[in-house]
């Protein structure tokens, strides 16, 4: 349920941005001539805004992105002056609906390094040589450096435009589908929202006969660049990147907003220090990856936190202790039955022996792990939820020395 609302959310975001840029360029009047400039200055303000975003919170992905329809928009408004019909301007259009998705593509089949990554300067070679490539065919039949045969290439149904040709609806459909694939298997927002700038920015070239309707919608692709990349950065600030639960700050901004009642509890991982010494770091993250899983399916309308390190908090707003106690109960047991899958010891490190001694008989260990818990509700009115998760972190003491592996009040 919780899972479903944040899905929305995140779909939200570009959905609205589309619908929003749909009803203007529908319904909303156009610019008196005084205003005109604004199609031009306002892509060029979104786009540049979206670069900036982009830098600022190191993605390099969404960066190719809004640099290459910034570079594109402007060639293609540049372009115009010849007419709308003239070779600069099927040009500018050609690398609006080709190089545009180009780029995309190979930026979204390319492992996100960031900006900052020292390979990023060959991006900015890229997109120069194909303004110089466009440049180059654009000038075609004005220049002696550009053949003639251009134009035919230039006019052919299959990249001439607008609307989109043929090859452009592949190129950027291919763009958009390794987006929406990205976004795969967990939708975060700047997956999300990436994909819906591509399918935003689609429009806009598809309708860039209309001066406006193009504008509206090539501010609306950087606008929701702009929007993925902040929604990605604000999510990341409240959720823990181990183990995907919502983190200590996002606890903290829960307990601001309870009522009278409720019940925290705190749990922890039994001998987890143990764990790490035995079988490395690297297991021991996997435990905390199995706690974290069987906890964020605590029922109940109980929400799971990661506290920090091997300590966890469950929050149940509007719920008694007494009720709460099932679903701790619950959790436990499942923590405690779940067996983990881990790699022999005794795997031998040789591969030819390796691959024998598989042969034979399977090495293949099992690991249990335990928690325990203490939970505690607010005894008195007014009494503060730090207080109440102090009372819990008491009876996770009592817990542990009960003899671990059980729930305390
Ligand atoms: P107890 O049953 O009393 O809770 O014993 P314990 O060993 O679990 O308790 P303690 O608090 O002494 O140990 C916590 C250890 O958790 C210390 C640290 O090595 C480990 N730890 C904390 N955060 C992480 C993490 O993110 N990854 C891994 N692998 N280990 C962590
Ligand atoms: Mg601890
Ligand atoms: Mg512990």
């Amino acid at each position: 349920m919780n899972d479903l609302r944040a899905s929305l959310r995140i779909f939200a975001t570009p959905g609205a941005i589309l619908v929003l840029t749909a009803l203007l360029a529908a319904f909303a009047p156009p610019l008196p001539d005084s205003l005109a400039g604004l199609y031009t200055l306002g892509p060029y303000a979104a786009l540049l805004a979206a670069c900036v975003v982009c830098l600022w919170f190191n993605r390099g992905r969404d960066l190719v992105l809004a640099l290459s329809i910034l570079a594109a928009f402007a060639g293609w408004r540049f372009a115009l002056g010849w007419g709308p019909g003239a070779a600069p301007a099927k040009a500018a259009y050609a690398a609006m609906v080709l190089l545009v998705p180009l780029n995309a593509l190979l930026a979204f089949a390319l492992p996100e390094r960031g900006v900052r990554y020292h390979g990023s300067w060959r991006w900015l070679v890229l997109i120069a040589a194909e303004a110089l490539l466009v440049l180059w065919i654009g000038s075609s039949g004005r220049s002696a450096l550009s053949g003639a045969a251009w134009q035919g290439i230039l006019n052919h149904w299959l990249v001439s435009g607008p609307p989109v040709p043929l090859a452009g609806r592949l190129m950027i459909g291919a763009a958009f589908a390794l987006a929406a694939w990205r976004c795969f298997p967990d939708y975060r927002p700047l997956q999300v929202g990436t994909a819906g700038a591509i399918l935003i920015y689609f429009i806009g070239c598809h309708w860039a006969k209309s001066d406006a309707t193009m504008a509206l919608f090539v501010s609306a692709a950087g606008i929701a660049i702009m929007v993925a990349v902040i929604q990605e950065s604000h999510t990341m600030a409240f959720r823990d990147g181990l183990t995907g639960l919502p983190n200590r700050r996002a606890l903290e901004d829960d307990l601001k907003a309870l009522g009278p009642h409720y019940t925290l509890a705190m749990a922890d991982v039994d001998h987890f220090k143990g764990f790490n010494d035995t079988h490395g770091h690297d297991i021991g993250d996997q435990v905390l990856r199995l706690v974290a899983a069987k906890l964020a399916e605590v029922q109940g309308g109980g929400k799971a936190f990661r506290y920090g390190g091997e300590e966890f908090t469950v929050l149940f707003p509007d719920t008694a202790v007494e009720d709460a106690l099932p679903h701790l109960e619950a959790i436990r047991a499942a923590v405690k039955d779940y067996r983990m899958a881990m790699r022999g010891e005794d795997r031998p490190k040789d591969v030819k022996q390796g691959s024998q001694k598989r042969g034979a008989v399977e090495v293949e260990k099992t690991l249990s792990v335990t928690i325990s818990i203490g939970a505690a509700g607010p005894k008195e009115a007014g009494e503060k939820p730090e207080q109440v998760l102090k009372a819990a972190d008491e009876a996770l003491y009592r817990a542990k020395q009960g003899g671990r592996n059980r729930v305390s009040l």
